[in-house]
């Protein structure tokens, strides 16, 4: 069945409806069909997992578009069953940027500290 969204709640209702049955709201406004972007929940979550097992840039190519897309989400414009999974990929790509971050500061302290060493004897 088409259904259509609440301008006024957020919430499904049915096509072609006058009033929203949640709220009340009269939608002579609203759109005929409303038509749902499909989220990117599955490819999010793959970036955001390939950003953690080996290149950290896919994690924050995950965290930019999960961003984007639950921002999408938030405003309605995109189909919102993938939110759980946009928000998994997206904390997935944070967590894999702040660890090569932080495997970076490490491996430049390593290696200043390698440096420095011999010049201490
Ligand atoms: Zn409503």
């Amino acid at each position: 069945m088409e259904q259509n969204q609440c301008t006024s709640c957020g919430r499904a209702i049915p096509a072609g409806v006058a009033q929203c049955p949640h709220c009340g709201a009269t939608l002579a406004a609203a759109p005929p069909a409303y038509s749902s972007v499909p989220h990117r929940g599955g490819m999010i979550l793959a970036f955001g997992i390939l950003g953690l097992i080996c290149c950290a840039p896919l994690g924050i190519v995950a965290w930019v578009m999960g961003n984007g897309d639950l921002a999408e989400m938030a405003a309605g414009r995109m189909d919102r069953t993938g939110s759980g999974m946009t928000q998994a990929g997206k904390i997935c790509g944070i967590v894999a940027v702040v660890l090569w971050v932080v495997g970076a500061v490490i491996s430049i302290m390593l290696f200043a500290l390698g440096t420095a060493i011999p010049f201490m004897e």
